[in-house]
């Protein structure tokens, strides 16, 4: 039996006046997906566990099969899995996204998570130059895509580090630095390193906007157990984000490489499924992860969500449901809210839909939030999603 996850990023959402009350997946026009549901069954799944942040690093784990309160060390620790970082046990990644602040002060406010969305090359320069500048044998600066990079502490997990408390950038847009800073200044010469970078962004050959460096999500390396050990299949990733890829890379899955894919609405949907669909040839088991609508969902705009969902359903859902029909489980689903009127991610229930060989239908009624919701059918946590599939599919 083959197995087919199709994730939109965040796509869940609360009802919202710019749909007359309807979420924007209720709103969009979607039938493919809608197909899914009405020939297969709907549920929800709690891929956020309680007690954690609603991340994407915690729910795709989840929605993979791995319990996040087990394995789950930070956001900085699976994206150095993507890029195969050679590291030690006591090491302490943090993720080091590239922002705009309205000035590194503070009185200064964060503007942008993702500094106008930065470009790979441009960022690549600004992270070497910072490398350059302010890597010792204890720091060093990694460059990941676009304004996501890492920033490695050499022992630094064992230390006080570890423990402090920088909030997600995403999480407060427009929002006082000042509560971080607090945090950053319990290890001084932690908060002077990210001040230092700051000083280095406004030189004026940087003509990004990107002005300061904004560390958090730090943990110890990710240890993930064997994928095909685990669930008897043969399994690969296909992302633009590098959580995603380093979730599938500590499993020992495949990582399918796709031109041209942008972790935005205009990113290359054909090559994704090609590559998804090439894989299941051989394979058994894709994750194919989108990140627009959880994009668009951040930049709080009902019509592009709306817009992004859509485009999820016509170039991912379609094809891959027209190629795969009768024979693969497909799984729709996302690995979180990310309201429009929150511009963050929630911890609310997932949706999801399940159809394929094996699966009896029961709902007869489209994709959304409110219809899975009154299925009956709710899993305690995200990482049963997987199990479950498998045993109704098979049984
Ligand atoms: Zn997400």
């Amino acid at each position: 039996m083959k197995f087919i996850f199709l994730i939109a990023d965040g796509m869940g959402d609360w009802p919202h006046q710019a749909f007359d009350g309807k979420t924007a997946l209720e709103a969009a026009h979607t039938p493919f997906m809608d197909s899914i549901a009405k020939q297969g069954i709907m549920g929800t799944c709690q891929t956020v566990p309680q007690g954690m942040e609603p991340g994407s690093d915690v729910a795709n784990m989840a929605l993979l099969g791995f319990a996040p309160q087990k394995y789950h060390t930070g956001r900085g620790p699976i994206e150095a899995a993507a890029q195969g970082l050679n590291l030690d046990e006591n090491d302490l990644v943090w993720r080091c996204n590239l922002v705009s602040v309205s000035d590194f002060s503070q009185t200064g406010v964060m503007q942008d998570y993702s500094a106008g969305h930065i470009a790979t090359e441009q960022a690549a320069d600004l992270i070497a130059l910072l490398q350059r500048e302010l890597g010792t044998p204890q720091t060093a600066f990694y460059t990941g895509v676009q304004y996501r990079h890492l920033l490695v502490q050499k022992g630094g997990a064992d230390k006080g580090y570890a423990n402090l408390r920088v909030r997600p950038p995403h999480d407060i847009l427009e929002q006082s630095l000042a509560p971080d800073f607090g945090a950053m200044r319990e290890m001084p010469d932690f908060f002077e390193l990210v001040r230092a970078a700051s000083k280095v962004l406004a030189r004026p050959e940087n003509s990004t906007a990107a002005n300061s460096i904004w560390p958090w999500g730090q943990g110890r390396p990710l240890l993930l157990p064997n994928f095909f050990q685990t669930f008897g299949l043969r399994g690969a990733v296909v992302s633009a984000v590098d959580l995603v890829r380093g979730l599938g890379r500590a499993a020992g899955m495949e990582i399918l490489e796709v031109e041209g894919v942008t972790g935005l609405i205009d990113t290359n949907y054909d090559g994704k499924v090609r590559a998804a669909l090439d894989f299941l040839e051989h394979g058994d088991f894709v994750y194919l992860h989108v990140e627009a609508p959880d994009e668009c969902g951040h930049m709080g705009s009902p019509d592009l969500k709306k817009r992004a969902i859509e485009l999820f359903d016509e170039r991912v859902v379609a094809p891959v449901f027209q190629a795969l029909g009768e024979q693969a489980v497909i799984v729709m689903t996302c690995d979180h809210f990310t309201p429009l009127q929150e511009r963050t991610h929630t911890s609310d229930p997932v949706p999801f839909a399940v159809c394929g060989p094996g699966i009896v239908p029961d709902s007869g009624t489209a994709l959304s939030e409110k219809n899975a919701g009154v299925s009956g059918l709710a899993l305690e946590a995200g990482a049963e999603l997987l199990p479950y599939v498998l045993q109704t599919a098979r049984s």
